[in-house]
C-alpha cells in the first residue's frame, strides 16, 4: 500500500459528516461509528499547479540572480521556422516567462523553406556559442523537415526540453542531464502531495515520446512500480483502477471517468483538449472527467492550472540547469 506519510484522511475527516458505506479499499482506514464501518465522502485535494509553478519560478529567479552576481548571464535561444501567429504568440509568452526570472530570451526566426542542412548548421552554431545557455525548437516544423533529426542536433547540455534522444538515454542509465519538461512537471506535482513514490503502484496512460514514455521512465527512477498503457492495452480500466498514482497523457477528453479511478488515488491529468460546450463556447479540458473523478480521488490536477504551468516553469528550471552544467565546478555525473 502507498505510504501516505501523515495520515491525511484522519485530518480530512475532521469536521466532515460521515456517510454509511462499507468500503474495503486499502486506502481507507476509517473509524467505526454507529456500529458500521464508515468513511467520509470527500472531494480530492486539488493540486494547484499554478501556485507550485510560481514557487518554482521564484526559486529559479533566486538562483539566476546568484549566477548574475558572478557575472554569468543565462540565455534561452528559441528557434521558430516559418512565421505563424500561433508560433509567435507562444514565443512571446515564453519571452515574458523568461524575463520574469531573469533569463535573456532570444527568438531566431528562419524562413519556412530553410533546408535541413541549413537549419542543422544554425543549431550547431548555437551549440558552440558560449553566450547561449539553452536551445529549444518550436514545433511543428514545415513538412520537409524531420523534427526528431533536428532535435538530435541540439547539444544535450543545451537541450532544455530534454528532447535529444541522448538525454532520454542518460535518464535510463541514471545519469540524468536534462529530462523532458512535462515529465519533470508530473513528478514534481506528485511529490507536492507528500506521498512517497517508492513502491507505489503507478499507471501511465499514453505512451508518446514527449509525454507518456518519459513520465514512465522518471517514475521508474523514483522506484514506483510502473504500468504503461497505450492504444493496444486490453481493458484499460483493469489497470487504471489499480493505480495509486494515475497519470493520463492521451489527448482524449473524458477518457478517464470516475469508475476508472481507485479510491484515494493521485490523478495527474496531462491532457489538453479544446471542447465545444452545449452553449457553443469553447473550453479547455484534460483527459480526465474532473468533476466526477475529484469526488473520490485523493488528489487531482485541474486543467487548466495543473501540469501546464508547471511544464513552463520546468523549461525555465532546465534552462538554469543548462547554464549550471557548463560551470567549471559543475558536478555533471
Ligand atoms: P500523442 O503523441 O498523440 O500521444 C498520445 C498517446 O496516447 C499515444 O501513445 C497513443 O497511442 C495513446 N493513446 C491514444 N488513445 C489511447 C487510448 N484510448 N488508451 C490508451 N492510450 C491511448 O500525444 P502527446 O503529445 O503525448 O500529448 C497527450 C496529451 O497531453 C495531449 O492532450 C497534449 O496536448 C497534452 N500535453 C500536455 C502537455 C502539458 O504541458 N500539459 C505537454 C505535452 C502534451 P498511439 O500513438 O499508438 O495511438
Amino acid at each position: 500500500m502507498i505510504d501516505l506519510g501523515t495520515d491525511r484522511r484522519k485530518w480530512d475527516c475532521e469536521g466532515e459528516r460521515p456517510s454509511f458505506f462499507v468500503l474495503h479499499s486499502p486506502f481507507h482506514d476509517f473509524p467505526f461509528s454507529f456500529g458500521l464501518l464508515t468513511f467520509c465522502i470527500m472531494a480530492a485535494k486539488i493540486i494547484d499547479g499554478a501556485a507550485l509553478a510560481l514557487a518554482l519560478r521564484d526559486e529559479v529567479a533566486r538562483r539566476i540572480a546568484l549566477l548574475g552576481q558572478q557575472g554569468r548571464a543565462v540565455q534561452l535561444t528559441a528557434i521558430l521556422v516559418g512565421s505563424t501567429a500561433a508560433g509567435e504568440l507562444y514565443a512571446e509568452r515564453q519571452r515574458q516567462a523568461c524575463r520574469a526570472v531573469g533569463i535573456n530570451y532570444e527568438l531566431r526566426t528562419f524562413p519556412a523553406d530553410i533546408t535541413a542542412n541549413a537549419l542543422a548548421n544554425e543549431i550547431q552554431k548555437l551549440n558552440h556559442d558560449p553566450a547561449v545557455s539553452g536551445i529549444m525548437l518550436h514545433l511543428p516544423l514545415p513538412g520537409h523537415l524531420d523534427a526528431t533529426a533536428m532535435q538530435y542536433q541540439i547539444d544535450p547540455v543545451k537541450d532544455v526540453e530534454g528532447v535529444n534522444p541522448a538525454n532520454i538515454g542518460y535518464v535510463v542509465y541514471g545519469h540524468t542531464l536534462i529530462a523532458p519538461c512535462t515529465a519533470l512537471a508530473v513528478i514534481e506535482l506528485i511529490k507536492s502531495t507528500g506521498v512517497s513514490l517508492r513502491g507505489a503502484e503507478a499507471v501511465v496512460v499514453g505512451a508518446s515520446e514527449i509525454a507518456g514514455k518519459p513520465i514512465a521512465l522518471l517514475l521508474t527512477e523514483q522506484m514506483a512500480t510502473i504500468t504503461l498503457c497505450h492504444i493496444a492495452t486490453r481493458d484499460l480500466e483493469q489497470h487504471t483502477r489499480r493505480a495509486e498514482i494515475l497519470v493520463v497523457a492521451v489527448g482524449k477528453p473524458g477518457l478517464i471517468g470516475a469508475e476508472a479511478v481507485r479510491e484515494g488515488a493521485i490523478v495527474i491529468d496531462v491532457g489538453i483538449n479544446r471542447v465545444t460546450q452545449p452553449d457553443g463556447t469553447k473550453k479547455t479540458v484534460g483527459d480526465v472527467d474532473f468533476e466526477l473523478v475529484k469526488e473520490h480521488a485523493g488528489w487531482i490536477t485541474p486543467v487548466p492550472g495543473g501540469v501546464g504551468p508547471m511544464t513552463v516553469s520546468m523549461l525555465l528550471k532546465n534552462t538554469l540547469r543548462s547554464a549550471e552544467l557548463v560551470l567549471p565546478d559543475r558536478d555533471l555525473l
